[in-house]
C-alpha cells in the first residue's frame, strides 16, 4: 500500500534556508568556497555548523588579579611593546608581546605564529581583549597562544563585550572572527524562517525550546546562558536540537514499520502439533530464551499482517532451529520458507541443520547456491515454482529473477549485516507479503539497536545452550611467541584444529604488520612443517574461498591462517583454538565474532590474542575487555563508545538520513522520548493531515529525502 509520506510529492511549502550561501548578503565566490571545505554549501548548513566549543568572555580580570589556576581568563590592556624574540642561542624564535592595563603587565607569547601577518595585524598602543590560560614566574605573568583581538574605539566600554562567544573549526583563509560574523549575519537573518518541524504541542509536552530559540542560543548566546552546558553540548538549546534529530529519525522508522502492516495476510493455524513433533527429534531442550523467541514469533503469525521481526543472538545461541519452528508453522499453512544466508558455506551448514529433521517431518528442502550445473538448477526452480519444495535454503541466489515461489510465507534472512534493506525488500516480494525473520549475530548496544532496527520488532536470545563450553582469551604480548606455538601444537596433537588470524592481506605500507600470506609459509615451512597449513584471504575468489573452508571444516587441513574473511558464521566443531595477530588492530566486536568461531563444538576452547609490542596503553586496555567478558552487548556497548556510531551505521546508512549530530545517538533519555513521541504521532495522525503537522511533515520529507519509499516494500 502507498504511503502518504512519498518523496516526490509537491513539496508544498519552500524552505527559505535551503537556499544556498551565496543568496546571503556579503558571501561571494570566495567565501563561500571556503565555507564549502567545512561542509557548509546552504544556509540551513550554516545553521547547524555548531560551535565546538565557546569563550567565556563574560568576567573580566585585571591583569593584576591574575591566577595560574588553570582556567580561561579575559584581560582588556593594551599593546606596550611587541615584536620577534630569538632564543638564546637558537635561531628559532617567538612571537612576544607586552600588554598593559592601569593593575599591571603580562606577556603573551606565540611560538606558532606568521611575523608578517602579526606585524601587520597589531600595532602599539592597540586595545586588545584576549584569553588564555596564565603562567606565573615569581611576579611574572605569561599566556601562551592567547585568543586575541583588536578592540575598537569604544568597544571596551560596551556592555556587548561582555560575552560568551562561539568557537567555530576554523579553516585556512577563514579565521574565527570571520566565521562568527558570518554565523551571527545567517542566524539573524534565517534562523527564524526554518521550519520548525516539532508541533507547539509537542513542544511543551516534552518542554523543548523552539527551533529557532535553540539555534540561536547555540550561535548567540547571552550573558546569562548556560555556559556549561552550551561548552559540553548537553544545553537546553542542544537538547532541542538533539530530540529533533532522533524524532524525525524515529517518525521514519514509525512509518516504515507502520505502512508494513498494513499488509494483510491471513493470520496462521497454529494448532497444529509441529512443535511436539519438531521437538521429539531434537537432541536438546530448547532454552527458556528461545522458548520466548518463538512465541514472540507466534505471537506474529496471530496477527492477520506480515511479520518483520529481528531475532539477535550471539554466535551459537541457536538461531537456527527458532528459524525452523517458525518455518514449520508457516509449511504447515500451506506455504514455502526461504533461508538466505551470505555465503555458500553458511548457506550448506543451514541446509545440514534443516536436513536433519526435514526428512523426518516429510517436508522437502533444497539448496540453492550460486554453484551446480544449469540442469538441476533448472529442475529446482521448477519444484519451487510448482510447490514441489517446502523450504529453500540459499545464498543471494535466490533472490534472482529466475527463482520465483509458489508461495513463499517465510523469508528467513541470515546475518543480516550482509544484506542492504534493499535486498531484503527483494526477497519480500518473492512472496505475496511474506513474513521476515531476519538473524544477526552481531550485537548492537540497545539504544544504538532502537535506531538501526527501528521498524523492526525484536526478539534477543541472550543465553548459550547448557553444556557449552566456554571459550577462555588469554592476551599474550609478542615476546610470548615460542608459548603460543607451543599451545598451536598441543591442540593440534589432541587432534584439534587451530584459527590464526591476520588483519591484513599483503604487505602494505605498514610494514611492520605480519601478513597472512607470509605468515601462511613461515608456519608451513618453519614452525609446523608437519601440520597442514590453509590460506584464506579476501582476494581469493569466491570459490576458492569455500573449497579453503570446506577443506578445513573436513579435517584435511590442521591450522587456517585467514584475514578477517572467516568473520562470519562459519561452524568448525573441531576448531578449539583461535589465535589473533595484532590484536590491537581489531575492532572490539570484531575480535568477539572472531572469538565466537571457536568453542562450537564440544571440546574446551581458546582464544590466544597476540598484541604486537608497540600497542599503546589504551589499546591493551581495550583488549582486557575481551579477555574479562564475552558479553556480546558489553562489548558492543563499550566498542560504539571507542569507535562511535560511523562503523554501526554504515551497514543501514542508505536506508536512513545522515546524523547532523552524531552525538545524538548517546543520548539515551532524549533518544526515548523522541521515539515515544514519533510511535505517537505516527498513530495518530499517521499521514499528518493536521494543520499543526504540516511542517512536520514538510521536514520529514526533507529529511528522509526518499529513503521512506522503501517502507512500500519493506
Ligand atoms: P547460531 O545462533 O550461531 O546460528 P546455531 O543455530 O547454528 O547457532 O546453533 C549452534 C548449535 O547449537 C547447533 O549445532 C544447534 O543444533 C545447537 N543448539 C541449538 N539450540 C540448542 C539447545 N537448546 N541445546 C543444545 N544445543 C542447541
Ligand atoms: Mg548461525
Amino acid at each position: 500500500m502507498q504511503q502518504a509520506i512519498s518523496s516526490n510529492e509537491t513539496k508544498d511549502t519552500l524552505n527559505p534556508c535551503a537556499v544556498s550561501v551565496r543568496e546571503v548578503s556579503g558571501i561571494g565566490p570566495r567565501l563561500s568556497e571556503l565555507l564549502g571545505k567545512k561542509g557548509i554549501s546552504t544556509v540551513e548548513d550554516a545553521l547547524y555548523f555548531l560551535p565546538r566549543t565557546y569563550e567565556d568572555r563574560r568576567t573580566i580580570t585585571r591583569i593584576a588579579d591574575a591566577s595560574g589556576s588553570g582556567l580561561f581568563q579575559t584581560f582588556v590592556g593594551t599593546i606596550k611593546s611587541l615584536g620577534m624574540v630569538a632564543y638564546r642561542g637558537s635561531r628559532k624564535r617567538f612571537f612576544k608581546m607586552t600588554i598593559c592595563d592601569a593593575s599591571g603587565s603580562i606577556t603573551a607569547k606565540w611560538f606558532h605564529f606568521n611575523g608578517r601577518s602579526m606585524m601587520v595585524r597589531f600595532k602599539k598602543n592597540d586595545q586588545v581583549i584576549l584569553t588564555g590560560q596564565v603562567k606565573l614566574y615569581g611576579s611574572q605573568k605569561e599566556v601562551l597562544h592567547p585568543e586575541i583581538e583588536i578592540l575598537e574605539p569604544g568597544e571596551a566600554e560596551s556592555p556587548d563585550l561582555k560575552k560568551m562567544l562561539p568557537v567555530y573549526s576554523e579553516t585556512e583563509g577563514l579565521p574565527q572572527k570571520t566565521i562568527r560574523r558570518l554565523i551571527k549575519r545567517i542566524v539573524e537573518e534565517y534562523a527564524s524562517t526554518l521550519p520548525d518541524g516539532i508541533s507547539e504541542t509537542m513542544r511543551r509536552r516534552q518542554n523543548l525550546l523552539g527551533l529557532a530559540d535553540a539555534l540561536t542560543k547555540i550561535h548567540l548566546p547571552a550573558v546569562d546562558d548556560d555556559f556549561d552546558g552550551l561548552a559540553a553540548g548537553t544545553s537546553e538549546a542542544h537538547r532541542r536540537l538533539i530530540f529533533d534529530e532522533l524524532f524525525f529519525l524515529q517518525l521514519g522508522l514509525a512509518l516504515r514499520k507502520r505502512s508494513l502492516s498494513y499488509d494483510k495476510r491471513k493470520c496462521y493455524d497454529i494448532s497444529n502439533n509441529y512443535h511436539d513433533k519438531l521437538k521429539s527429534y531434537l537432541p536438546f531442550e530448547l532454552t527458556a530464551s528461545q522458548t520466548r523467541a518463538i512465541a514472540d514469533i507466534i505471537g506474529d503469525f496471530k496477527k492477520p499482517c506480515p511479520m518483520n521481526r529481528l531475532l539477535q543472538g550471539d554466535v551459537g545461541s541457536g538461531k537456527t532451529i527458532v528459524a525452523l519452528l517458525a518455518a514449520i508453522i508457516v509449511i504447515e499453512n500451506g506455504c514455502q520458507a526461504a533461508f538466505m544466508a551470505p555465503t555458500e558455506i553458511l548457506a550448506e551448514q543451514h541446509y545440514t541443520q534443516v536436513l536433519l529433521y526435514a526428512e523426518k517431518l516429510g517436508l522437502k528442502a533444497v539448496l540453492l547456491t550460486g554453484s551446480g550445473s544449469r540442469s538441476v538448477k533448472e529442475d529446482i526452480y521448477n519444484d519451487i515454482d510448482e510447490g514441489r519444495v517446502d523450504i529453500v535454503i540459499g545464498t543471494h541466489a535466490i533472490i534472482q529473477e529466475k527463482v520465483s515461489f509458489r508461495n513463499l510465507g517465510l523469508a528467513v534472512i541470515d546475518e543480516q549485516h550482509r544484506f542492504g534493506v534493499r535486498q531484503r525488500a527483494t526477497l519480500k516480494k518473492k512472496g505475496c507479503n511474506a513474513d521476515i525473520l531476519i538473524m544477526t549475530a552481531t550485537p548492537i548496544p540497545r539504544t544504538l539497536g532502537l535506531t538501526v532496527y527501528g521498524d523492526l520488532d525484536c526478539s534477543v536470545i541472550d543465553e548459550l545452550p547448557p553444556g557449552r563450553v566456554k571459550v577462555t582469551t588469554k592476551l599474550y604480548g609478542e615476546r610470548d611467541r615460542k608459548k603460543v606455538y607451543d599451545r598451536i601444537a598441543q591442540e593440534i596433537e589432541n587432534q584439534r584444529q587451530v584459527f590464526v588470524v591476520y588483519p591484513l592481506v599483503e604487505e602494505s605500507e605498514k610494514i611492520d604488520l605480519k601478513n597472512a600470506t607470509d605468515m601462511a609459509r613461515t608456519l608451513q615451512n618453519e614452525v609446523f612443517p608437519g601440520y597442514r597449513v590453509g590460506l584464506l584471504h579476501g582476494r581469493m575468489s569466491g570459490e576458492e574461498k569455500e573449497r579453503i573452508m570446506a577443506h578445513f571444516k573436513g579435517k584435511q587441513l590442521d591450522i587456517l591462517v585467514s584475514t578477517t574473511v572467516v568473520e562470519v558464521g562459519i561452524d568448525v566443531p573441531n576448531a578449539s583454538l583461535m589465535v589473533i595477530e595484532h590484536a590491537e588492530r581489531f575492532g572490539l566486536s570484531q575480535l568477539h565474532q572472531l572469538r565466537g568461531r571457536v568453542g562450537r563444538g564440544e571440546h574446551p576452547s581458546h582464544c590466544i590474542l597476540l598484541a604486537h609490542a608497540g600497542s599503546t596503553g589504551d589499546a591493551v586496555r581495550r583488549l582486557k575487555i575481551i579477555e574479562q567478558t564475552t558479553d556480546g552487548f558489553k562489548i558492543a556497548e563499550e566498542d560504539f563508545n571507542i569507535r562511535g556510531p560511523g562503523e554501526f551505521l554504515g551497514v543501514r546508512q542508505s536506508g536512513m538520513p545522515d546524523l547532523r549530530i552524531a552525538r545524538a545517538l548517546y543520548d539515551v533519555k532524549t533518544l526515548h522520548a523522541a521515539r515515544s513521541e514519533a510511535f505517537r504521532l505516527a498513530d495518530e495522525d499517521p499521514e499528518m493531515m493536521l494543520p499543526e503537522h504540516h511542517v512536520t511533515r514538510q521536514v520529514l520529507q526533507e529529511r528522509w529525502q526518499g529513503k521512506l519509499e522503501l517502507a512500500d516494500v519493506g
